[in-house]
């Protein structure tokens, strides 16, 4: 599939990306670092609108993009695609994930050396999820397990910056926190120069996991992953699955709010703002923001984030009309 695309928007007259940059550079030089996370699209017509939420919000300058890698990886192509077609057009350093699932070692030298071809320079070194439909994950035959093999793996033949997943309020498969903890620090000492972590609504979870992180000596920083609620069911769903919890005044809102939907996506937008401004004030090194290839609530928290006026710019009818579109 080829994506259709118009020249990129020149912001502010610079090009920020001239050159690929590791994310480890970009957050020691920069504070805060905000960053988005989109999913490869379907079709045609979802890779169109991919993009357009990628353009709008490209005008709040992120400092980079990442593009997941499907489960089962039957999207690389278009993760490889969509993560190589925004760096260039779009001109913003992106990050392609990456998951041991379904590939065996060989296999991902050949996306590993793809991937270095493409001239991109992060990766998110993860193990993946069971493919759908199964729930344990099984490694392929000739593959790897877990993902700090993954990041040794990488280590052993290519120079990315490396990134790995961390979950502030346990991975759903060992709810040993501190077990968790020790698995991660092995990603960490593997090779891993940052993480960025699964979605939570309670920010206290993410203050502990720092706190715990940091007194067993993971010294990388820790971005926190959020995610705007826009629709009550999905979340339900999401939260589920990775096993965050939804503290009680959330649900609550949520439970008056839902048959409204607009109404959800604005407590949404209240709720992430207020978890961003709270996570910033104390310390975090930016925020890495779930947003499900929609563009309304992200755009409006980091706009809100930056004290910018990009929100203003809409008209009031355009903004209703993103609204409705959120919530669906
Ligand atoms: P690991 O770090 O390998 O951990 C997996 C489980 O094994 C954990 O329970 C861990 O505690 C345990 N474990 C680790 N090492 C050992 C060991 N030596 N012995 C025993 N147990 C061990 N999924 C996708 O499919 N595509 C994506 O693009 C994607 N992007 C993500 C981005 C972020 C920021 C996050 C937080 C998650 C993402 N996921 C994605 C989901 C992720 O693949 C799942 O959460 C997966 O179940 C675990 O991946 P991991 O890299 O954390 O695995």
């Amino acid at each position: 599939m080829s994506i259709a695309w118009t020249p990129a928007i020149p912001i502010g007259g610079q090009n920020r990306y001239t050159a690929a940059m590791r994310i480890s550079d970009i957050i020691t030089s920069r504070h805060p670092v905000f960053s988005f996370e989109f999913f490869p699209p379907k079709t045609d017509m979802d890779a169109d609108a991919l993009f357009e939420t990628a353009r709008t919000l490209r005008t709040l300058e992120p400092d980079f993009i990442s593009v997941t890698w499907g489960a089962g990886g039957g999207t690389r192509r278009k993760t490889l695609e969509i993560t190589t077609s925004i760096k260039k057009k779009l001109n913003v350093e992106t990050m392609s994930h990456l998951t041991c699932v379904g590939v065996s070692r060989m296999e991902l030298d050949s996306i590993l050396d793809e991937i270095r071809e493409l001239g991109l320079e992060n990766v998110l070194a993860l193990r993946g999820d069971p493919p759908r439909g199964e729930t344990d994950f099984v490694p392929h035959p000739e593959g790897l397990s877990h993902a700090r093999e993954l990041v040794e793996h990488i280590r052993s033949r290519w120079s990315f910056c490396l990134g790995v997943a961390g979950y502030p309020e346990g991975h759903p498969e060992v709810p040993d926190l501190e077990r968790d903890l020790m698995f991660l620090k092995q990603k960490v000492d593997a090779g891993a120069d940052f993480v960025t972590t699964q979605l939570f609504f309670d920010n206290s979870a993410y203050f502990r996991f720092v706190e715990s992180a940091r007194a067993i000596g993971i010294s990388v920083p820790i971005i926190p992953g959020i995610m705007p609620v826009t629709n009550v069911k999905q979340i339900k769903r999401f939260t589920e699955t990775c096993g965050a919890t939804i503290p009680v005044r959330l649900s609550e809102q949520l439970e008056q709010l839902q048959e409204d939907r607009e109404a959800v996506v604005e407590y949404g937008i209240e709720y992430a703002t207020g978890q961003c401004e709270e996570l910033l004030a104390h310390g975090a090194p930016g925020i890495h923001f779930y947003t499900l290839n929609r563009s309304h609530s992200t755009f409006q928290i980091l706009s809100r984030l930056r004290g910018a006026s990009y929100g203003a710019r809409k008209s009031p009818g355009q903004a209703a009309q993103d609204r409705q579109t959120e919530a669906r």
